[in-house]
């Protein structure tokens, strides 16, 4: 057969994304029949009640292209924030407008500030452009921000600050974020990951989108519908800045990339606030679950503010995951960010939770 024509030098480098395992491949693989998946953070009471009854109506529309402005979307986001419409862009999912980031500010050779461990994406999104991620270390499993500055040279076009960090769980406070803010250049755009901000319960976390408010024109703010909202299958993210850094993004934005289905849902799931008090009491829950679990079994686990908890087996966890497989309970190891003897573990529903620590209790036994 012929060579296949040559793709870009670039992405060579790129090793495609692994994403959790998706629960039909587990029981089709292993014939387990109970799977749950504690691997990619999901809500695991599922979407708001009122979002599934929006996409039941709006797929009578589904022949119709979606608002490419998703104006409805931006305006009850806007309300909610106290920003404005021109200060929001919807993305197919926060992953989106990472990548959107990187199309609009990388040029090859130009360099990305990312904590280590922290989300794949930043790094992703940078070498599709011909950039490269400048990988600073973390600090007691928290982004080590006087470093992360250091780092700044005049490459650097990004810095990614996940807050709360994924997989660690950590935030970084108001006054790290302020003192860190007043040394970055305004050249370099500072982009704040808060995926997981509904979940904080830390009173040091900060107001982020005061920044973009008070017109801080070097910050965008990014969150997203896949975690707390229950609607990662839609793909619904969004950021928040300047107009002016909004405008830059859009010029790179596929014209209806959030598509009619999930404009339709996110807009009834942003005002069930019920479902969301109720998602964030069974997640601190389930936490106080977790942590006595962990600590009876002998295990040292990262504090987290977020839905997930990394958890140091101090074994290679890629046993144990496939073991835990076979119990049907999908989790995540820690190998992917370069912690061989961790995993990370979404904190579920309270049987879902009993369930893994039983599972987990067996597998730690046999070893
Ligand atoms: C899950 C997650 C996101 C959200 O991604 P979507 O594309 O909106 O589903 C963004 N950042 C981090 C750190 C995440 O863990």
């Amino acid at each position: 057969m012929a060579a296949t024509p040559a793709c870009r030098e670039a992405i060579l480098a790129i090793k495609p994304y692994v994403p959790g395992k998706p629960i039909e491949e587990v029981q089709r693989e292993l014939g387990v029949k109970d799977v749950i998946k504690l691997a990619s953070n999901e809500n695991p009471l599922g979407p708001s009640p009122e979002a599934v009854q929006a996409l039941r109506e709006a797929s009578e529309r589904a022949y119709l292209y979606p608002d490419g402005n998703c104006y409805y979307l931006k305006d009850a986001l806007g309300d909610k924030l106290g920003v404005t419409a021109e200060n929001i862009i919807v993305g197919n999912g926060t992953d989106e407008i990472i990548k959107m980031l990187a199309e609009a500010y990388i040029n090859p050779g130009d360099e990305v500030v990312v904590a280590d461990p922290t989300f794949s994406e930043y790094e992703f999104a940078a070498q599709v452009m011909g950039g490269r991620a400048i990988k600073v270390p973390c600090r007691s499993f928290r982004h080590d921000l006087k470093a992360m500055a250091a780092a700044i040279t005049p490459r650097t076009r990004l810095v990614f600050i996940c807050n709360p960090n994924n997989p660690t769980g950590t935030i970084i406070g108001q006054v790290v974020l302020d003192t860190f803010l007043h040394e970055v250049p305004p050249s370099v755009l500072v982009v704040l990951d808060e995926a997981y901000a509904d979940y904080v319960t830390a009173e040091h976390y900060p107001d982020s989108l005061a920044y973009v408010r008070g017109g801080r024109a070097n910050i965008i703010v990014l969150r997203t519908f896949s975690k707390i909202y229950g609607l990662a299958g839609l793909r619904v993210g969004y950021g928040v800045a300047v107009p002016e850094i909004i405008r830059d993004l859009n010029r790179v934005r596929e014209p209806f990339n959030v598509n009619l289905l999930a404009q339709a849902a996110a807009l009834a799931a942003l005002g069930d606030e019920a479902h969301i008090r109720k998602s964030r009491e069974i997640n601190d829950e389930g936490k106080g679950y977790l942590y006595e679990q962990f600590a009876a079994l002998g295990l040292q686990y990262v504090p987290t503010e977020s839905n997930f908890i990394f958890v140091d087996l101090q074994r290679d966890s890629r046993k144990v995951f496939q073991e835990l497989l076979k119990k049907g309970v999908i989790v995540r190891t820690g190998d992917i960010f370069g912690y061989d003897t961790f995993l990370r573990v979404t904190v579920g529903t309270p049987r879902q939770n009993e369930r893994f620590i039983q599972a987990l209790r067996e597998v730690l036994a046999q070893a």
